[in-house]
This record gives C-alpha cells, structure tokens and sequence, in this order.
C-alpha cells in the first residue's frame, strides 16, 4: 500500500477497492483510516473524522483556498452495494488491472470519483497553486443504504462544516445515454427523490379448490398491477428536462432530433416515437413522475385463497416543486380507491427556493467548457437522473450540487450501466481523465 497519496489515481483507486465497504455494514471506518494516515503530514489541511456511530466515520479535509470565491464542494461516498448473488469474472475486491482497466466493486461508485477527488487536490498541493476558495473534500459513509450515518447525519449535525459553500461536486448516480452513437459527458443537473409504498388489497380468503368468490384479493392485484404496467402519469416540463431534451436534440441527426423536440414540445403527450426503445423511456422518464410495482406478494399455501395480496411500489418523483400527495392522487387516479397505499420511504424533498443560483449558468458552463476542451468530440448533456445520491442532503442547505465525473468512455460503453452489478470496472484512461479534469476545475474555479 502507498505511504502517501501521490498524484496518481490508479494505485489509490486499487488500495481502496482492497478494502471492503460492502454496505451493510459499510465499515467505512477502515477508509477513512487508510485515507487520514496518507494525509496526516499535510498539515496545512484542516482534517476532521466524524462519526455517528464508530466503525461509520466520515472524513471531512478542508483545502484552504486565497479566500476569493466561496468555499467549493467536493462529496464522495466511500461505501459499496454487495456483491452477493452475483457472477464477476473477476474477483471483486482484488482491484485487478486487466486490458487497462481497473476490476472491482465501487471502480466507479465511488471509489474511482473518490481516487480522482483525492487525487486533483495532491496534485494542486504539489503545484504549490492554490484555488479561488477552499475545498471542501467530503468522504463520507452510508450513502447506499439511506446515508443515516453520512450525509444525512452530516447535514442535519454539522451543517456549520459547509457553510458558505455554493457548488458542489458528486457522483452521477450512473447516468448516460445510448442514442445513435453519442459520446456523452454527462453533467447531473438535477435528481428525482424516491417515493416508496405498499399497496395491499384484500379480498375473501377461503378454500381453493372452488369457484372463487368476487372481489379475491389476487384478483384485485392483478387488476392493479395491470393498471401500473407501462402507465404514464402526467406530464410536468421542468426546467432541467427541457434544457437536457432541447440540447439531446441538438446534438442529434435531424430525424431523432426531430422525435426528441416532439416529446418536449407536444401538448398531447403522445408516447415517444421514433427513438429506440431505451432512450425513449429514459427521455419520457423525466417528464413525469413514475411508478413500478417491484415486490408482489400473495399466500402461501397452493390451496388456500390468500385474504391479502400486496405490491411494493417503486415511485419517483421530479426534481422541482411535487409533493407527496401530487404524486400519491396521480397515483390514486390510476389504481382506483380500494388498495391501501402504505409509504415506506420518502427521499427528502429539496427546497428550491433554499437555492440561490440557477441551475445552469456560469458553474455550469465551466464544467461543459472543461469537457469539451478535453475531449472535442463528445457532447456535454444537462442530465435529470432517476438516482437519488447525496446531492440531496448538500442541496438541502443550499448548495447548488452536480453530478460530475468526466469519463472519456467509448459510445455505449457499459461503464456506467455496471454500477451495482456484475463486473464493474474503470478505464484507467478514464480515471486519469476525470482527476485531470477535476484538477482543472479546481484550478478554474471562480
Ligand atoms: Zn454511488
């Protein structure tokens, strides 16, 4: 292992997937201490560890800047989603570099962003130059499994750690696009927030080996997963959907640019046509809030009609002013009065009005200047993703987040699709990449 961060991400990168975040139980605490022993001797950086409860801790390093602009955010989670039930071809915790690339859990979420956070600011220590403002570096726990000992806990308890910040640098939550061989830089503008329920129906139970009676609660599941499946809920054009639709489009050849201003534009609302089937749900999933019954559940017992039969419901909900009960009576208005709806989770709803700068704009415009510098041929997109990630809670005190993590990857690479999954891997091409473009903006930064 490295006896201090160097200005290269590939040996931090592979150290860091060696240790095993798999959240739960995170252990995030080993991280944090591999990271504070490679930093200690900087000791004009302002390190804190933070921990609501031990073996979770967060690392908070503050950079110090000339004190010319604000303060700028970078946040990274150093947990990992299991790799259970799952078939690598490579082991998931040996960090091998096989072909170039980086194999491993957490390659990109988010390890591999947390390696080029960490390594754009060692590389801005040894130029001796310092940014516009400090930097706030933000390595915290708990971010795959609701964050209740990291950015949760760490907005709520230590808000004062961020004060004055007004950009913040995050993940992507995997977003892309896989339309007619764009190359894309995508430049997360804004999250959906997740809306979980259970919806029950119940019904006469009894013996199964008879005509069942009306109204049997499989029946009446089966009635309402019908009405969920493909269901479009109504439209709501935001701001960030209309500006990452009308830059798609104009990146695109003439007749999918064509399809793609159809959607933004059309007041019918008529179904996507014209695209592939992938970018068109993509697309048409952020116009409207969505719904999908994930878990059914109905008896137990082949010969015995079950009382109870049950859907869990995977919803999300726009960025932007939508409330729960907007997004409930949609649903209601589909699925009809009798089924219970039970909430299970709700993301946290971000206040806009809390945020002073627009979403797009001169920060903004920085990240897709960089990109495009870096790489000509690729197209930077405003991006709504249907992840939630931590931006949420920073955005919660006012902090204008974007998920930003430049890879230079090939046209449908599967990158970023392998989150969570199977075989997830990096570029080191990619990675070298993001670091020298986050140095960059740091460097840039006003
Ligand atoms: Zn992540």
């Amino acid at each position: 292992m490295a006896e201090r961060l160097t200005t290269d991400p590939l040996p931090l990168l592979r150290d860091l997937i060696r240790i095993d975040t798999t959240n739960p139980p995170g252990n995030e605490r080993a991280c944090v201490d591999y990271l504070t022993a490679r930093l200690a001797h900087r000791d004009e950086l302002n390190v804190k560890v933070l921990a609501r409860t031990p073996d979770r801790a967060n690392l908070i390093v503050r950079f110090p800047g000339r004190g010319v602009a604000p303060p700028l955010l970078l946040h990274g989670h150093s947990d990992v989603v299991p790799v259970t039930g799952q078939r690598w071809q490579h082991p998931p915790f040996a960090a091998e570099l096989i072909d170039g690339e980086v194999w491993g859990r957490g390659a990109v979420d988010m390890k591999g962003g947390l390696s080029m956070m960490l390594t754009a600011l060692t590389r801005l220590h040894e130029s001796g130059q310092r940014p516009a403002g400090d930097v706030v570096l933000a390595v915290v726990a708990d971010e795959e499994h609701g964050s209740i000992n990291g950015a949760r806990w760490l907005t709520a308890e230590h808000p004062e750690l961020f004060s004055g910040i007004r950009y913040g640098i995050g993940e992507e939550g995997g977003a892309g696009l896989d339309l007619a061989g764009l190359r894309i830089h995508p430049v997360v503008v804004a999250e959906k927030r997740a809306c979980w329920y259970r919806a029950t129906v119940r019904g006469p139970g009894g013996h199964a080996s008879r005509l069942s009676p009306p109204g049997m609660a499989a029946g009446q599941l089966g009635t309402l997963l019908t009405r969920l499946s493909g269901a479009r809920l109504p439209r709501h054009l935001g701001p960030a959907a209309r500006r990452m639709l009308t830059d798609v489009a104009q990146a695109l050849p003439e007749h999918l640019a064509t399809a793609v201003r159809a959607l933004r534009d059309d007041p019918t609302d008529a179904p996507p046509a014209g695209l592939p089937q992938a970018a068109a749900l993509q697309l048409d999933s952020v116009l409207r809030h969505t719904v999908n019954p994930t878990v059914i559940r109905a008896g137990d017992k082949i010969n015995v009609l079950p009382g109870e039969a049950s859907a869990e419901l995977d919803g999300r909900i726009l960025p932007g002013e939508h409330s729960r009960e907007e997004f409930e009576a949609e649903i209601r208005a589909l699925i009809g009065p009798d089924a219970e709806l039970d909430l299970l989770v709700e993301g946290l709803a971000v206040r806009q009005d809390r945020i002073a700068e627009p979403m797009f704009g001169g920060f903004y415009d920085l990240l897709t200047e960089l990109t495009s510098k870096a790489d000509p041929g690729a197209v930077p997109l405003p991006m709504v993703t249907p992840a939630a990630t931590d931006a949420g809670f920073f955005a919660g005190l006012g902090i204008r987040c974007y998920g930003w993590l430049p890879m230079n990857l090939p046209a449908g690479a599967e990158h970023r699709t392998l989150l969570h999954t199977a075989d997830e891997r990096i570029p080191v091409e990619a990675l070298e990449f993001g670091t020298s473009l986050l140095t960059e903006l740091l460097r840039d930064y006003r």
